[in-house]
């Protein structure tokens, strides 16, 4: 029970036990004073209108204490009430996460949270009495603050995203929500100020859209980002009046370290070229990863197309040195393709497309070069298009012929075997060498067919050749990068062999060092294959590509042969001579037949045979030519 009704029950007691001893006193008092019993009676009713005006006095004071109680007991309800409210205001208030601030109308902060303390750095002491601008960081304009106070002026609060800064210094971003709390009359009273820190998400926005448009690998930008500023590059050029450019730069024989050295070898030599580039191309020039091995710069206000090719000059220049990664000495180079605005394009897609096509004129005129994107290349595109679709036509119309090039043993100067080379006979134009539609053909897919129809082709000259009594080792044909490494092959030459009843050790297959570089397991894995069926395999152009002695080691190959680029040089040529020796004497050391070709001069010859190389080819011992034309007894005299 509460205090107050058990103050009006003790009241209430009280004033019946005062009735009941009134009456019973008044009732004894009465009767022993009168006899008479009209006069009692008279003095009876007095006594009761006494009574009942007694009662009354006594209730209308009664009345005002137990309101009195009641009231007190109201408010002290109340009063409880209000404290227990407070009490947890005060601890949600302490508790909270966000920061909360209470200034008073004038501004003077009044009262602030623990989350404040913790979030700025600043102690409660060097807050309070301050004004909350102690927090400003700077970045926001009078503006900002103006249009703050406007909407708390007029709706009473406001709410956004503000940049503050801490006791430290550092400047955050915290997402806020200030009230105005009026007092009775409708005047501000107060500010409530809460906030969040958001500087976490906004750290990770940032980071997703850096992700978005960055590289991870080597944080430069990506596709992405560089054909927008490559837009926005055109659009500025086409204000201004002035010219742009952009090069596409891509690693040479890439894949090879990767696939030698592993990916995370491979990984850091893409990030140290990334380094280099991005010293050199400094303000002013956008560098891009746009994929794999492929970078690109823009290069804004460039008018001159000699300037963009000083340019990729520099790039070559740069991918000279050596790369020292994890205990490696590399050595990269790069092809760089280069595309100018107006001249070569008009809008961002074309510009990269274009680099893209000198690129391919750089790499196929023989990589660690640059190329310009020209009319004349376009011409060469067009070109390139009309001789896939002729040399359809040649296949189906059998204009392709196989020559064949005389192999001599040095030693003996004896004819012993023969390469197969294709040539296309074209109705107008006249015989075709390989060189011009073998890489149009690489690049359409139809390199396929035509090395399947030379092999077959040789196999079968062969058979005829061994019906006539020519005592050939072998017969050499060149199986095409492109196809090397695919499961058809197998499939190819085992019915080749089947069909034409070849004795298999009478074939040789020629595959570039790039060829079994490139996807060297796979290749591993076909020449096994290959070996199995007992033909031979030798590796042409030898000395060009990036072997790796390992790889070499572990390849079923039975010969090397030296790409006539260093016999070119053979004798006088000191770097040739000294390459020329070490193939032979790698070749030897492996226990592997080592054949020159592109022996054009006697010299070449006796130089070959002095350092005990194997076989020789080359205009001086005979050009490719038909196979009837071939002259079995040839066996000119190296020293006379
Ligand atoms: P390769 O396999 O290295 O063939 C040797 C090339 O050197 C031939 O050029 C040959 O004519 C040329 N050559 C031979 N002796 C000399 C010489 O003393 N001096 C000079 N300057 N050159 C000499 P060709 O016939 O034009 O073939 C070029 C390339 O085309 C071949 O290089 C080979 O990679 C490719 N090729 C030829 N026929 C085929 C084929 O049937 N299939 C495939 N996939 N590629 C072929
Ligand atoms: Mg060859
Ligand atoms: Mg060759």
């Amino acid at each position: 029970m509460s205090v107050s009704s058990r103050d009006a029950l003790r009241a209430a007691l009280l004033y019946g036990l005062l009735s009941v001893f009134w009456l019973q006193l008044t009732d004894h008092l009465l009767n022993s004073y009168f006899d008479d019993s009209a006069q009692l009676a008279h003095w009876q009713r007095v006594n009761g209108y006494v009574f009942a005006l007694f009662s009354a006095v006594i209730i209308f004071f009664a009345r005002g204490r137990l309101l009195g109680f009641l009231g007190a007991g109201a408010g002290l309800k109340r009063q409880r009430l209000d404290q227990e409210r407070l009490r947890q205001a005060a601890v949600v208030f302490d508790c909270t996460r966000e920061g909360v601030l209470v200034s008073d109308s004038r501004g003077a902060i009044v009262h602030v949270n623990r989350a404040l303390v913790e979030i700025t750095g600043y102690p409660v002491e060097e807050v309070l009495g301050r004004r909350p601008n102690m927090f400003k960081s700077g970045r926001h304009g009078p503006a900002f603050y103006e249009a703050m106070f406007k909407s708390l002026q007029e709706s009473g609060n406001w709410h956004g995203e503000i940049w503050n800064r801490r006791k430290s210094g550092e400047v955050y971003p915290q997402w806020q929500t200030v009230r105005a709390i009026t007092d009775g009359n409708g005047q501000v009273s107060h500010y409530v100020a809460v906030f969040s820190d958001i500087s976490a998400i906004k750290n990770s926005q940032t980071e997703l859209a850096r992700l978005v448009h960055h590289d991870p690998l080597t944080d430069l930008p990506n596709r992405l980002l560089f054909t927008d500023r490559t837009e926005q590059a055109l659009a500025y050029s086409q204000r201004q009046q002035c010219g742009c450019a952009l090069l596409l730069i891509d690693l040479d024989h890439f894949k090879i370290i990767n696939d030698s050295l592993g990916h995370n070898v491979g990984d850091l030599l893409l990030k140290a070229v990334a380094d280099r580039l991005h010293r050199v191309f400094g303000k002013g020039f956008t560098v891009a990863r746009l994929g794999g091995d492929e970078f690109g710069v823009l290069i804004e206000s460039c008018g001159q197309v000699s300037q963009a090719a000083a340019l990729a000059q520099q790039v070559l220049e740069l991918m000279k040195g050596a790369f020292d990664i994890d205990r490696h000495q590399l050595f990269i180079s790069a092809s760089v393709g280069i595309s100018v605005f107006p001249s070569d394009a008009l809008n961002a897609e074309q510009l990269l497309r274009n680099a893209d096509s000198a690129l391919f004129k750089a790499k196929s005129a023989g990589r660690e070069g640059y190329a310009l994107y020209t009319e004349e290349l376009t011409a060469h595109a067009q070109y390139r298009i009309e001789v896939a679709s002729d040399l359809r036509r040649a296949l189906e119309q059998q204009e392709l012929r196989v020559y064949y090039q005389p192999v001599h043993d040095l030693q003996t100067s004896r004819l012993i075997g023969v390469e197969a080379l294709v040539r296309w006979q074209h109705p107008l134009r006249g015989l075709v060498s390989p060189g011009e539609f073998i890489p149009i053909a690489e690049r359409t897919g139809l390199i396929a067919e035509i090395d399947a129809w030379v092999l077959e082709q040789a196999c079968w000259q062969m058979c005829q050749w061994q019906a006539a009594g020519v005592e050939l080792s072998f017969v050499a044909v060149n199986i095409s990068s492109r196809l090397f490494a695919r499961p058809e092959l197998y499939r190819l030459v085992s019915t080749v062999l089947a069909d034409t009843g070849l004795n298999p050790q009478l074939l040789e297959l020629e595959v570039t060092e790039s060829a079994v570089m490139d996807n060297s397991q796979v290749a591993l894995e076909q020449m096994h294959r290959l070996r199995a069926l007992g033909l031979r395999l030798a590796i042409d152009d030898f000395g060009t590509g990036f072997s790796s002695l390992l790889r070499l080691k572990q390849m079923p190959v039975q010969k090397l042969k030296i790409d006539q680029g260093f016999v070119a040089g053979l004798p006088e040529d000191n770097d040739d001579v000294a390459i020329v020796r070490a193939v032979i004497a790698l070749a030897q050391s492996m226990g592997l037949q080592v054949h020159a070709e592109g022996i054009e001069q006697v010299e070449q010859a006796q130089f070959l045979l002095d350092f005990n190389c194997n076989l020789g080819q080359g205009y001086w011992f005979g050009r490719p030519m038909p196979a009837k034309e071939l002259d079995w007894q040839r066996a000119p005299v190296i020293r006379a």
